[in-house]
Parts: C-alpha cells; sequence; structure tokens
C-alpha cells in the first residue's frame, strides 16, 4: 500500500510544476505592465516555489533512517528548512515594499497595464482554484501536508486578486500611487507567511507542545488504557514534522507478565500510529503498579 504522505507528495511535485507555469505567466505580465503590485506577486511565486521544492527535499532526508550519527533520525531538518524559508520568505517581502516605495518616488509609468492585468488574473486564478481542488482533496483525505499546501495556494490567489485590483485602480484613475500601495499590502501579506514559516519552525525545533495534538494523545491513552487495562503518567510528545515521538510510562498489575505488558503496549503504540501517522515513535517505561512509588515516588505526576 502506498503511505499516506508519498500520495501528498506526488501531487506537490505535481503542483510544483502548476506553480512554474503560472510564474511564467506571471512574469510576462509584469513585463508589459511595469506594476510594482505584481512583481511583488512574481516574488510571492518564486519564493512559494523555492519553499515547496525546499520542503520536499527535506522530507526526502526527513524519511531516511536513523544512522550512527543520528540516533532518532533525521525528521527533524524539516523544521530547519522551514525556518530558512521563512527567513527567505521576510526578504522577498521586504524588497517588494522597498521596490514599490522606489518606482512610486521614481514616476516610473505603467506599461499595457490591461493586458498585464488579464494574464495576472488567469495565473492567480488558476493557482487558487488549483489550491481550492487540493485543499478539499486534503480535507477528505485527512491528509494535513495537502490541505496546508492547498491553503496556501488560496492564499496566493487572493494575493493575486489584491495586486489586480492596484493596478485596475492606478490605470483608470492614472495614479501609480495605488499600485504602490496594492504593491505594499501584498509585501506585507508575505512577510506575515514569513514570519508564520519561522515561527513554526522554532516550535518545532523547541519541542513545543501542540494543545491539539496533546488532546489526540490523552484521547488514545484514555480509550486503550481502558480497553488493555493500564493507567499512565509522565507523558512527553514531540513533534517529528509528519509524525510525533510519544513517550509514556505505563502502569500494569504486579502481577501481570512481561509478556502481557509488552504486547498491550504494542496495541497502544499500533493505535497511535493510526492517530498520529506511520512515523510515529512509542518509548514506554512499563512499571507494575503497586511497586512503582516505592522504585520512584518523584515521577508520580
Ligand atoms: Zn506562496
Ligand atoms: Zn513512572
Ligand atoms: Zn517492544
Amino acid at each position: 500500500m502506498e503511505s499516506h504522505s508519498s500520495v501528498a507528495h506526488r501531487w506537490i511535485r505535481f503542483s510544483l510544476l502548476v506553480g512554474l507555469v503560472t510564474l511564467a505567466v506571471k512574469v510576462v505580465a509584469y513585463g508589459i505592465s511595469n506594476s510594482a503590485a505584481i512583481l511583488g506577486d512574481v516574488a510571492e511565486s518564486v519564493v512559494h516555489i523555492g519553499a515547496v521544492a525546499f520542503s520536499l527535499y527535506s522530507a526526502h532526508l526527513a524519511a531516511k533512517p536513523a544512522d550512527k550519527s543520528h540516533l532518532y533520525g533525521h525528521a527533524k531538518i524539516v523544521f530547519f528548512a522551514a525556518g530558512v524559508e521563512g527567513m527567505l520568505v521576510m526578504s522577498a517581502a521586504i524588497l517588494t515594499v522597498v521596490n514599490a516605495v522606489w518606482t512610486f518616488t521614481q514616476g516610473a509609468e505603467l506599461g499595457q497595464w490591461q493586458l498585464g492585468l488579464l494574464l495576472s488574473l488567469a495565473a492567480g486564478g488558476a493557482n487558487g482554484l488549483w489550491g481550492l481542488w487540493l485543499w478539499r482533496k486534503g480535507k477528505k483525505a485527512s491528509n494535513y501536508l495537502l490541505a496546508a499546501h492547498g491553503e496556501h495556494l488560496m492564499a496566493d490567489g487572493w494575493t493575486s486578486l489584491g495586486a489586480a485590483i492596484g493596478l485596475i485602480l492606478a490605470g483608470m484613475t492614472g495614479w501609480r500611487g495605488w499600485d504602490a500601495l496594492a504593491a505594499c499590502l501584498v509585501g506585507l501579506h508575505v512577510l506575515w507567511s514569513g514570519f508564520n514559516l519561522v515561527r513554526s519552525s522554532v516550535g518545532g525545533l523547541m519541542d513545543r507542545a501542540e494543545p491539539e495534538v496533546n488532546e489526540r494523545v490523552v484521547a488514545i491513552l484514555h480509550a486503550e488504557g481502558e480497553r488493555l487495562g493500564f493507567t499512565w503518567h509522565r507523558l512527553r510528545h514531540r513533534p517529528l514534522g509528519e509524525s510525533y515521538w510519544v513517550d509514556v510510562h505505563l502502569l500494569f498489575e504486579d502481577e501481570m507478565t512481561l509478556r502481557e505488558a509488552h504486547r498491550r503496549a504494542t496495541e497502544l503504540e499500533r493505535a497511535l500510529r493510526r492517530e498520529l501517522g506511520e512515523g510515529t515513535e512509542l518509548s514506554t517505561h512499563l512499571e507494575p503498579r503497586k511497586d512503582h512509588e516505592r522504585q520512584h515516588p518523584s515521577q508520580l505526576k
């Protein structure tokens, strides 16, 4: 069976192709119209394509199994990559704003803005619709990666629309300031998405616990604990990009054989994998309930 994430990666690879075609159309639109807002949209597309290619590459690296020098595997690299991407996105945003202000103060004329407008609307619309389709597909398959990618593409579609509105106003009123203003808004939007990337990167590298994930893990521990007859404490979990590393102490009846306790812990591991992704790892500390307090009382709660 093909895994969840490799299906998503195939769609995202195809998405890269769609991105390159729409980027080419946007570059032509900029060349014709000389619009700062469309240039901002171009910058956002370049950054986006770079980010997607980079994240596919880092996902490929992350999938490499653990080795002698990386005993916990290579999953964390996706967060490092997201941080680098985020900083690139933020610099593209700042350049967009600087360029908008500069062209405005230079008083450069707009070119054939109507044709540029049509092209950029076509490219932006195609991106947005493609994103909507991927987002729906991701939601239906509850594939986080695909849904997030689709959502980003839809946001890019709105960015293109914003640039187009600025260009229409500038073209009709003859005041170049509208175009510069739209470019600045596009720049701010891109800056915000770059900032979010950096934030999620830091969160991932610092093992920030996501409350929503915590709820899911606790729900499974409760359900499986009831079914398999264990209680638990000292729960910890850390994100691995597309899955999680869960670490918990399980308390069984003192008389239970180690063999049986291990079988039940393995069932818990399967349940966690079903919920949190194939790559999820579980480390457990198996403990006899009555003897536990004597062994390490400080670890309770
Ligand atoms: Zn983007
Ligand atoms: Zn314990
Ligand atoms: Zn085992």
